[in-house]
């Protein structure tokens, strides 16, 4: 019995561990204005967000951000983090139902190492600042740039125009090791 209540007092405490993150992997932060979270399809409180960001994959044609043209920046949806991730100058139209880009931000995601399964399911995306799960990249992007093809699950991006300088070069991300 008094197992059992020790065990029921530890298990919050771990849960929160897993999910608080160090400030000094907020690298390239970026600091926005009040009330830049009010659109509740892009809020990284959203539950599609939290699930998209662990691992989860939203249904195609789910976010509006396929629908984005304008001149800006996809930075990261996770709660704190706000990493520029991809330059709108890369983004095009897959015909697939998700966000996709050619190249990413230098330094801005990593791309796992696949394994023999990755010409079929692409290789895991994420986000180089806190590790939440972008979506995946392919090798069937338009052939007149990098012939890559990132993937990316919009509830785990968010648009924002204007970041000025903090817009990154485009620049294809090498697989981590
Ligand atoms: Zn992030």
């Amino acid at each position: 019995m008094r197992a059992v209540a020790i065990i029921a007092l530890l298990a919050p405490a771990a849960a929160l561990q897993v999910r608080s993150r160090p400030p000094a992997l907020r690298r390239g932060a970026v600091a926005l204005a009040a009330g830049a979270d009010d659109d509740a399809t892009l809020s990284p409180k959203s539950p599609m967000a939290g699930m998209v960001l662990l691992g989860g994959t939203e249904p195609a044609f789910w976010s509006d951000l396929n629908e984005e043209t304008r001149e800006g920046t996809f930075v990261c949806a996770k709660d704190g983090c706000n990493a520029p991730l991809f330059p709108s100058e890369t983004k095009y139209d897959s015909g697939t139902g998700w966000p996709s880009f050619w190249a990413a931000g230098k330094d801005a995601i990593t791309v796992d190492d696949g394994g023999f399964l990755s010409a079929m399911f692409g290789r895991e995306v994420k986000c180089a600042s806190c590790a939440g799960h972008l979506g995946h990249r392919f090798d069937d992007g338009p052939i007149n740039t990098t012939g890559k093809r990132f993937c990316i699950n919009g509830a785990a991006l968010r648009f924002r125009e204007g970041l000025g300088d903090r817009a990154l070069p485009c620049e294809d991300a090498a697989p981590s090791s």
